[in-house]
């Protein structure tokens, strides 16, 4: 694999207000969600070496706001087609834009990266986490799922985890949200908890040690993201695995880029 096709990744922005990932193999790119303004998605690609033309798509895994507030604006700018199953297209009012139906399960080709959906449980219509593939490296990004269903089983073969940890259970119970929204969050449908990821976490760095792991999604009002990487990274130390392996998607702005090259060179120093 020439170091032109390594998968690049980088969250441009992560968390209940605002969400999107940039994945890129040589000349191909695509967005997952566009919960930010087009102004921060292009200041995104343009500080990621990311020239506009090279987004093919953009992949929303459901229609909440902070997944597609952006949409509109950053489609029409990108003249990229958004990708999506039938019922999150028409929910989130996507059908009059160039668009291209990838129902739940599904795989596509775009240019260099290949590209799969599965169900996860969140209170939308038909959400959906997605796997990434570019050369031989995989990105699975999972967020904004109440249960981890099969993930676990997902992230096996994952080189980087884009993972969800909303909240700290303590803190949500005994913070200020309404009753009623404290349970839809900890619900089947809702979002995962610290613990949750730190379990996922957990198993995917003893089962493939040289995995990246992402903690995305953070509340910010339920959580915090030293706590939330304090949660995972001693759980992921107590089962035996290197908890320097996990770090946080900062909410509202560009986190640190995940380079496939990078990751294969730091692996052959072992
Ligand atoms: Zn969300
Ligand atoms: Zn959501």
């Amino acid at each position: 694999m020439g170091v032109g096709k390594r998968l690049r990744v980088r969250s441009l922005a992560s968390g209940s207000n605002g969400n999107c990932v940039v994945v890129q193999s040589g000349e191909d790119a695509l967005l997952i969600d566009a919960g930010i303004s087009r102004r921060a998605v292009l200041a995104g690609l343009a500080a990621t070496g990311i020239p506009e033309h090279a987004v093919r798509a953009i992949l929303l895994t459901h229609e909440h706001s902070d997944h597609t507030r952006g949409l509109l604006p950053v489609a029409r700018r990108l003249g990229a087609p958004v990708i999506a199953n039938r019922a999150t297209l028409a929910a989130a009012g996507a059908c009059d834009l160039e668009h291209c139906v990838l129902e739940t399960g599904a795989t596509l080709e775009l240019g260099a990266l290949r590209l799969c959906s599965f169900g996860v449980s969140h209170d939308s219509v038909e959400p959906v986490g997605y796997v990434v593939e570019g050369g031989a490296h995989r990105v699975v990004c999972c967020t904004d799922t109440g249960v981890p269903g099969d993930l676990s089983e997902r992230l096996k073969e994952a080189d980087l985890a884009i993972l969800e940890a909303n909240h700290d259970i303590d803190r949500l119970l005994a913070g200020p949200y309404p009753e009623r929204l404290k349970r839809r969050i900890l619900g089947d449908a809702g979002h995962l908890s610290n613990a949750a990821a730190a379990e996922l976490a957990s198993a995917l760095l003893l089962h493939r040690p040289g995995a990246q792991v992402w903690l995305a999604h953070l509340s910010a009002i339920n959580n915090t993201p030293s706590l939330a990487l304090a949660t995972v990274r001693r759980q992921v130390a107590m089962a035996g695995g290197d908890p320097e392996r996990v770090t946080v998607a900062p909410r509202g702005r560009p986190g640190p880029i995940w380079d496939a090259a990078e990751t294969w060179r730091q692996l052959s120093l072992f």
